[in-house]
């Protein structure tokens, strides 16, 4: 029987709750039954995850490589529940990669379900801008069982099964966590583009004003889409304190690819409109306390958090902590792109003479990665003995930029191993994107995760 797609929806979203409720009323746990999708997470427990873990694992050799599966698993998807793909961009790409780190993340970090909770329950939370439905879960979780045996035909196994969708469960339940708890809070906010101006060639700094009140702190990003890609949301940092006249300020590159980038820094002008999702990140200073001696490490538009923290710290009512900044500008790098590169000198020279408490320092480019981070990182550790264990180190620092790829991933490596080597603990070094963005192949190279 050949449903339209808005049937073929509907008798989903109908077949889903049926069950979802059939379930709850029927039900007690069995022993060894596969963990329900509205159970608490802990209820993975019984289940050995260690032993999950190495079975998913091995299974791998006859499914993998992920981004294989996961092509083959959006095929079956799109197959099955056409209505579906107009919930996802019309490019792939980033998206079938933002799904590989997860289960990248999710298969490595499955011996330790709270990592795995707190993540998917965030996720969840942020998938509801999306239109995603408790009932979606299902779709996906029959695509990726017809996946995973066309990929491995005769070398399946149901214990490999099993193993699969109790891990998949996981990741679920917590997810529709997420959504029911987050059930009365806005799941995205629309804005209007006050201002748009061309700082340098592909760099364009954006003023937004959402039309609905946006409670965030400095240090936080956000994910942005233009109606120009619809569906296609990518995270950009908020680079203003938060301000009485409700403003938002973003700093954008475009990458020449077509993406969310070109299409805020070419294709948008003041008068359009965005939408915003929930403020997210943990460069935000801990709230009420003194924060202490700070180090903020930035490069290309990652010195767009570092403005909103230097404004915070500039209007605290007690005096602000001393700050060092090391700033990637291509001041020393001789590079004539790097050069150029800076978008916001003016400001900074104007706010660094008004505040005493700041140091900048140039950082070379090259000292990201040359394998010489220390001499980036020499002039600005407190030389004091033992002051490096009290430093709250904040970094962002950029990747992607075009004819520079490399340079992230192996940037953020080598300074916090420097910061390390240099007796700065690791846990006062804060960046975005622990977890899955060390797994996922976009996320990775910035310092952070969608
Ligand atoms: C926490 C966080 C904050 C961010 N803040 C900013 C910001 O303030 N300003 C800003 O311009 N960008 C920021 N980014 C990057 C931004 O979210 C997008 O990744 C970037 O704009 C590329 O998306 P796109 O749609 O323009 O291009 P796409 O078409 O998605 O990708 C273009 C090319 O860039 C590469 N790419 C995509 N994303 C990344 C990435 N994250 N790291 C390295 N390479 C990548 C892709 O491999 C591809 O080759 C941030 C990213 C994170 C994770």
């Amino acid at each position: 029987m050949n449903n339209t797609p808005s049937e073929s929806y509907h008798a989903l979203l109908a077949r889903h709750e049926a069950m979802r409720l059939r379930r709850n009323i029927l039900a007690p746990a069995r022993d060894g039954a596969r963990p329900r999708r509205t159970d608490p997470p802990q209820m993975y427990g019984g289940h050995d995850a260690p032993a999950d873990q190495s079975l998913i694992g091995a299974s791998l050799g006859v499914v993998g490589p992920l981004e294989e599966l996961i092509t083959g698993l959006y095929q079956v998807l799109f197959d099955r529940h056409p209505y579906l793909r107009s919930f996802f961009p019309e490019s792939m790409a980033f998206q079938q990669a933002h799904l590989a780190g997860a289960f990248r993340f999710l298969i490595g970090e499955l011996h330790r379900p709270e990592a795995v909770t707190g993540y998917f329950t965030q996720l969840g939370r942020d998938h509801r801008k999306l239109g995603v439905r408790p009932a979606h879960f299902a779709a996906f979780e029959s695509a990726l069982v017809e996946a995973l045996r066309a990929r491995a035909g005769a070398r399946w196994s149901a214990a490999a099964e099993d193993a699969w969708l109790r891990m998949l469960g996981l990741a679920v339940s917590s997810m529709v966590r997420g959504e029911n708890e987050a059930v009365a809070e806005l799941a995205s906010w629309n804005a209007t583009v006050t201002s748009h101006e061309l700082r340098a060639p592909g760099l364009a700094v954006l003023r937004v004003r959402p039309q609905q009140p946006y409670v965030f702190r400095a240090g936080h990003y956000a994910s942005l889409e233009t109606p120009l890609l619809e569906q296609a949301w990518r995270p950009y940092y908020l680079a203003r304190a938060p301000h009485p006249d409700g403003e938002l300020e973003f700093h954008v590159r475009a990458r020449d690819t077509g993406g969310v980038g070109d299409a805020l820094v070419h294709g948008t002008r003041s008068g359009d409109t965005v939408r915003i999702g929930a403020p997210r990140g943990m460069l935000p200073l801990p709230e009420g306390a003194q924060p202490g001696e700070l180090l903020l490490i930035a490069s290309g538009t990652g010195w767009a958090p570092m403005k909103a923290l230097l404004q915070q710290l500039a209007a605290l009512p007690v005096a602000a902590p001393r700050v060092r900044l090391l700033l990637e500008t291509g001041a020393r790098s001789g590079d004539a792109r790097a050069a150029e590169d800076f978008y916001d000198r003016a400001w900074l020279e104007t706010f660094r003479r008004r505040c005493p408490w700041l140091t900048v320092m140039p950082a070379d480019a090259a000292g990201w990665t040359a394998g010489a981070p220390l001499r980036a990182l020499g002039g600005v550790l407190p030389a004091r003995p033992g002051a490096a264990e009290h430093l709250r180190v904040l970094m962002a620092l950029e990747a992607g930029r075009p004819g520079d790829e490399a340079s992230g991933a192996e940037g953020v490596r080598t300074v916090v191993a420097a910061l390390t080597a240099a007796g700065v603990p690791t846990e006062r070094v804060h960046r975005d994107g622990p977890g899955i963005a060390e797994t996922g192949k976009m996320s990775g190279s910035w310092s952070s995760p969608v």
